[in-house]
């Protein structure tokens, strides 16, 4: 029987045991503070900087709310974040992409401290991944091993096809399943015979950005299928980068979007920025 890998509910189970965690935490005087900026109104990041304040909440790690206008120049937001960085109550320091245009990105990314770093997007946290230290890993591919190993799949020893090598999800998904000693296979956009090399994946995790891109041409029979991406279909429903009715069929486990992968992002979040506190307060 197929295996739904539901990671709504497995991310529930995760924060309920981080809530339960930082109440005893509490109890020893110890208190977990992330910081949130958001540069601007897009709405998408404001419904995701909701979502994260409000997980926090949920787990009872204080949230700084640091909303800043459309016209913040980059050296104010510079300013802030040193700021943060030495504020010893601040564990962790998240700026919500994308940001406007006039500021570089990876100037703001490279200035919050490794140590606070929840995202794991700082060089020094992913030179710790490819070196094996311990660092802050993306939260999306972090998640995903969570999922996997809390389905109870086997990582050791297989083939895992990772189509897609952003910096966010494909290049650290492909060093975390090499970590966990997988077989790995990065493809991407210039990969050629994609259908066959995505076909002997044991497991094929999918981040391409594209909907309803994998199908069953893509997938062998008792495959694990992971599904990275999210999208809206014509009718406005969510949908993934994975063709759910036609691979389900074939595969042994999948997640499904929404519900899948998408909920394990904040999670992590929350973990990583309560490993802030523990490690380095
Ligand atoms: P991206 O656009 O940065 O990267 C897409 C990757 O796919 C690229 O590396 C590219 O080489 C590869 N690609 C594009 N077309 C291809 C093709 N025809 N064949 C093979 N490879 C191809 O995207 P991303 O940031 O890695 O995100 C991927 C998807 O995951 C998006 O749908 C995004 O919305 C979603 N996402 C979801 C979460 C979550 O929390 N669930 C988090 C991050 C991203």
């Amino acid at each position: 029987m197929v295996q739904i890998i539901i990671g709504k509910e497995i991310a529930q189970t995760i924060k309920d045991e981080m809530r339960a965690e930082v109440a005893q935490l509490k109890e020893l005087g110890k208190k977990c503070c992330l910081a949130v900026i958001q540069v601007g109104n897009d709405p998408a990041s404001s419904v995701y900087v909701s979502n994260k304040k409000k997980a926090c909440e949920y787990i009872g790690i204080e949230s700084l709310s640091y909303e800043l206008p459309e016209e913040t120049t980059q050296e104010e937001l510079l300013a802030l974040i040193d700021k943060l960085n030495n504020e010893a109550g601040v564990h962790g320091i998240l700026c919500q992409l994308p940001l406007p245009k006039h500021i570089h990105e990876k100037i703001i990314l490279n200035r919050i401290a490794p140590e606070k770093d929840v995202d794991g997007f700082h060089p020094q946290n992913v030179g710790a991944l490819v070196v094996g230290d311990f660092g802050f890993v993306s939260c999306t591919p972090a998640g995903i091993i969570e999922l996997l190993k809390r389905s109870n799949v086997e990582i050791e020893g297989k083939h895992c096809v990772v189509i897609g090598r952003s910096n966010i999800v494909g290049k650290p998904m492909a060093l975390l399943m090499l970590r966990e000693n997988a077989t790995v296979t990065i493809c991407h956009s210039k990969t050629q015979n994609l259908k066959e090399i995505c076909k002997q994946a044991d497991i094929l995790i999918v981040a391409v950005g594209r909907p309803l891109f994998v199908t069953s041409e893509f997938v062998k029979e008792g495959a694990v299928v992971i599904d990275v991406g999210i999208h809206r279909d014509e009718n406005n429903k969510l949908c993934g980068d994975v063709d759910f009715m036609d691979v389900e069929p074939l595969v042994s486990a999948i997640t499904p979007v929404p519900g899948g992968v998408g909920p394990m992002t904040i999670c992590m979040l929350m973990k990583n920025c309560l490993e802030a506190m523990k490690y380095y307060s």
